[in-house]
Formats: structure tokens, C-alpha cells, sequence
């Protein structure tokens, strides 16, 4: 089996010397194990703080050990009578093409409508879908007829949000990302209303243009300047679904805050984090509404794919760089 493991925590951006591939003998099943060939693995910006030496919600990766997160495969081989040989699974044995483990550590997840890729239930049917419907309904409240900036917007999460948010009956949908074909893409494929390059000018400004009647909602993703525009634009009682500050994660230095919290106070805005893992009591309902949405073809995705474990790494900088359209994957 090939694998990755991390060798050395980085220190502001990660850099290729901070991992290696490896090679790994697996031995032969032990009753109750199953081999699963791995289709996809996923590269997610949460993994950068577990390459950091950190407590957080996940626990650090350890250190010459194989990293650790979402991928989507096929049983090869089979000691356990749960999982049969050719079914499809989820499970958290990525950064490498063959995992082994106790049937246990394997869910069997349903083959993709329509001859979609297996790579969905790491995308917009799966985490980041789900993270974007929670964020909206449980933490944002979101209400027919709200204004929502989703910032982050051409990315995994970000485009699930903007797509969710119309289908729930939000008024006005706004986004911002890193380039003018993603800001075109927003308009044109995703529809949103309006969006902007945050790399193109002051965010304040250009959020102010994009929204002269101000925003209810805010979904989260990048914090800093992001977050602080946002405040500003925010009317009576806007809420904002904290969820996630990727402008921060490869910082060196200390996060920057937004300077203007004093908005929360005068416009009684409510400001909530939400960790996605903690609201699986939601994923039952997520999948029967997403599922729905997207038999009816509702629902439009992207993806950019890297081919082989090799690139792995590769591919997860090049995500945190802006390198994807929708969801980052590895095919293997
Ligand atoms: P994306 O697919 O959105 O990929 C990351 C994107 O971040 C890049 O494509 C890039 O797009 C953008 N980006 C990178 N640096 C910056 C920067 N300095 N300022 C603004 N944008 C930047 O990843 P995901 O959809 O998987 O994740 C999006 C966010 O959601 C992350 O913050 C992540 O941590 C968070 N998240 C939180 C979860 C939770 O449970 N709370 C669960 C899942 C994700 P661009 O070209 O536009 O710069």
C-alpha cells in the first residue's frame, strides 16, 4: 500500500519535506477485517491544524505515522459478513490507496445517482454538503428573504452554501473568492446574485456594492478581513455561522481580528461556531433533502481532481492555495 505520512510539523506553509511516501506491506486479513481499495481521498483544510502539535477538536497526526482522513472505496476482500466484496464504503483511511482495518471502521454508502463519481460522498453529498446545511439551518437560522454573503464561496463548502441557502428561500445570495473565473463562475453557474475577488480590492468596499441593503447571514470560511466587512454590513440582527478561517490556518504569526466587534453589541448580532462532526444528529435529514435536490438536478457541482497518493500533498497545498473549483479530490 502506498502511503503518506507526515515526517516533520510545518511551520507556517507546509512544504514537501514535511511528509514522505511510503510503501507498506499489509499482512493477511484477520477474521472480522476488510481490504478496501480506495477510489478517492480527500484533502480538507482542517488537516493543517492536525499537522500542527496542537490540542484541538481532532487530535494532532502523529509523526512518522500515516495520515489519517476521509476517503471513499471498495471492498477487495472480506472477513466480515457485514461488508461484502464490491461494496462501496466511507471511512477515515486516506492518504493511501489500500486500507485495512476491522470491518467497523468502514460505512457502506450508497452508489451515486445518475453514474456520478464515488467522489460526491466526499463532496457535496458528503462533509462539506453537510457543513453548509448545518450551517445554514441550525447555526445561521437562515429565513426566506435573507441576504447571505458565503465567503470561501467557489470551494468545497462554499459552493454547497450558496446553492443551499436559494433552495431554502434566501433572497439576495452573495459570494467572494480568489479569481475572476471563479467570481464568473458564481454568477453563471451557481447563481448567485453578485460576487467579488477579495483579491481585487478592499472586501469592505466591495461587499458595501454587492449588498447596498446590507446581509442577514454570513457564512464563514476565510475570518480576518472577511469577517470584518461582513460586521460592517450586517443589519439588525444578522447572524453568522462561523465556520472556518482559512485565511489564518498557514499564518505564522497571530490571526488577525476583526477590529469593528463593537457591531456585534449595536446591531445585536449573533456570532456562532459549529464544528460539523457535532451535528451528525442532522445527517439523516441532510441526506434525504440533498438527496433530493440532487435526483431533481438542483444541484450543481465541481471538482478538481489530482491523479495518484504520490501527489496527495500536491494536491492539499494546492487547495489551500486556491488551486480548486468545488471540492479538492485525489483519485487513485
Ligand atoms: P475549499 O474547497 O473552500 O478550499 C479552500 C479554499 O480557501 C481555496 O480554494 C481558496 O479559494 C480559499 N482560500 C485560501 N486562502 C485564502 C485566504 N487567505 N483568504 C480567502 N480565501 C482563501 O475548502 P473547504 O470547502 O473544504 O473548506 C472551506 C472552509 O470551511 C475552511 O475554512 C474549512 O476549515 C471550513 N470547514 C469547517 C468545517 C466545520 O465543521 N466547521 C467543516 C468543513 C470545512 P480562493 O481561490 O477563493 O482563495
Amino acid at each position: 500500500s502506498t502511503q503518506v505520512q507526515l515526517v516533520r510539523r510545518p511551520e507556517g506553509w507546509p512544504v514537501p519535506e514535511d511528509f514522505r511516501t511510503v510503501q507498506v506491506t499489509l499482512d493477511d486479513l484477520a477474521p472480522g477485517e476488510v481490504r478496501v481499495r480506495n477510489e478517492f481521498v480527500s484533502v480538507d483544510p482542517y488537516m493543517r491544524g492536525r499537522m500542527n502539535d496542537a490540542k484541538s477538536y481532532v487530535p494532532p497526526f502523529e509523526l512518522d505515522a500515516t495520515m489519517t482522513g476521509g476517503a471513499v472505496g471498495r471492498v477487495v476482500e472480506s472477513r466480515d459478513d457485514a461488508l461484502a466484496v464490491g461494496t462501496l464504503v466511507l471511512h477515515q483511511l486516506g492518504w493511501r490507496d489500500v486500507a485495512q482495518a476491522p470491518a467497523r471502521e468502514f460505512r457502506a454508502v450508497p452508489e451515486v445517482p445518475g453514474g456520478a463519481p464515488s467522489s460526491l460522498h466526499l463532496g457535496v453529498l458528503g462533509m462539506p454538503g453537510l457543513t453548509a446545511y448545518v450551517g445554514l439551518t441550525a447555526v445561521a437560522g437562515v429565513q426566506e428573504g435573507d441576504t447571505v454573503f458565503v465567503s470561501g464561496a467557489a470551494g468545497a463548502v462554499g459552493t454547497a452554501v450558496g446553492q443551499v441557502a436559494r433552495l431554502l428561500g434566501a433572497g439576495r445570495v452573495i459570494g467572494s473568492a480568489g479569481s475572476a473565473e471563479k467570481v464568473a463562475l458564481l454568477q453563471e453557474r451557481y447563481g448567485y446574485d453578485a460576487a467579488f475577488d477579495y483579491k481585487a480590492g478592499s472586501v469592505r468596499e466591495q461587499l458595501a456594492a454587492a449588498a447596498p441593503d446590507g446581509i442577514d447571514v454570513y457564512f464563514d470560511n476565510v475570518g480576518g478581513d472577511h469577517l470584518e466587512a461582513a460586521l460592517w454590513s450586517f443589519n439588525q440582527g444578522g447572524r453568522a455561522a462561523m465556520c472556518g478561517a482559512i485565511g489564518d490556518y498557514n499564518a505564522d504569526s497571530a490571526p488577525s481580528g476583526p477590529r469593528n466587534m463593537f457591531r456585534v453589541v449595536t446591531n445585536g448580532l449573533t456570532l456562532k461556531g459549529f464544528i460539523v462532526s457535532t451535528y451528525g444528529h442532522l445527517a439523516g435529514e441532510f441526506a434525504e433533502r440533498m438527496g433530493a435536490w440532487f435526483a431533481e438536478g438542483r444541484i450543481v457541482h465541481d471538482e478538481t481532481v489530482v491523479d495518484g497518493v504520490d501527489n496527495a500533498v500536491d494536491a492539499f497545498l494546492s487547495m489551500m492555495r486556491g488551486g480548486n473549483i468545488g471540492k479538492m479530490v485525489v483519485r487513485v
